[in-house]
C-alpha cells in the first residue's frame, strides 16, 4: 500500500489493468447498514466554513506574518472571493491565532497544487514552501526586495500589500462586472 499526500503528485491516467477484489468482514457495518457497530463518537467538532477545499481549489491567496492580524486576512479573503479561489496561511500566522490551523499551508500544514498561488507578506521560508512549491504560478507580494520567496517566484511585487491587495480585487471585480 502506497500513501501520498494530497496534491504532492499530478495524477496520470494509467492503462494498469488491475483487478478488484472486494471483501466482506463481519466488522464493517451494523446488521440496518448503518455506521459501524463497534464505533462510538468520542469528540466532534464543526471545523467552520470553508468556501473553497484548500487542497483541491485552483487559487489560493495566501498570507503570512506580514499581513499583521485577522482584519488584514479579511482582505486577502475578499481577494480570494473574488477570484473564486481559497485563503490559505502560514505557520506564523495560524501561530499568531489570526486564522485557523486548517488554513496553515507547509511542511507541517497542506499541500497545495493551485494553478494560480498569490502569497502576500509570506517571507518563502523552506518549511512553507514545501507545501506550495508544485504550484503552476506563483506570484509574491513582499515589501522586501531580499526574501527568500522572491528566489522562486514566477511573479515578484515588491511593495506594501495593504496597497496593492485592495486594489487588486477591486480591478478583478471591475473586470468581472461584479
Ligand atoms: C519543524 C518546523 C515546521 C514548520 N512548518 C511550517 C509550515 O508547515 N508552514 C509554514 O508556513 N511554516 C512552517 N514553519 C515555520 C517557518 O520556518 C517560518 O517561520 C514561517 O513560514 C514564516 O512565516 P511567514 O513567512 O509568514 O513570516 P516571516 O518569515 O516573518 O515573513 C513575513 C514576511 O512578510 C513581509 N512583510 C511584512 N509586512 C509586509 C507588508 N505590509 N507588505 C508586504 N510584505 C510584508 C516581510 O518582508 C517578510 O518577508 C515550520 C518551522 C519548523 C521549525
Amino acid at each position: 500500500m502506497v500513501l501520498a499526500l494530497a496534491g504532492t503528485f499530478t495524477p496520470e491516467d494509467s492503462s494498469g489493468t488491475a483487478s478488484v477484489e472486494t471483501a466482506e468482514t463481519a466488522e464493517t457495518a451494523s446488521a440496518d447498514g448503518g455506521p459501524l457497530a463497534a464505533a462510538r463518537i468520542v469528540e466532534s467538532h464543526a471545523e467552520g466554513k470553508a468556501a473553497v477545499n484548500l487542497e483541491e481549489a485552483q487559487v489560493i491567496v495566501a498570507g503570512g506574518r506580514g499581513v499583521g492580524s485577522a482584519d488584514g486576512f479579511a482582505q486577502l479573503q475578499q481577494l480570494a472571493d473574488a477570484l473564486g479561489g481559497a485563503v490559505g496561511a502560514s505557520r506564523a500566522a495560524a501561530d499568531a491565532g489570526w486564522v485557523p490551523y486548517q488554513l496553515q499551508i507547509g511542511q507541517t500544514g497542506k499541500v497545495v497544487k493551485p494553478a494560480l498561488y498569490l502569497a502576500a507578506g509570506i517571507s518563502g521560508a523552506i518549511q512553507h514552501r514545501v507545501g506550495m512549491q508544485t504550484a503552476e504560478n506563483v506570484v509574491a507580494i513582499n515589501k522586501d526586495p531580499d526574501a527568500p520567496i522572491g528566489e522562486f517566484a514566477d511573479l515578484f511585487v515588491v511593495g506594501d500589500l495593504f496597497a496593492i491587495i485592495p486594489r487588486l480585487t477591486d480591478e478583478i471585480r471591475r473586470r468581472k462586472g461584479a
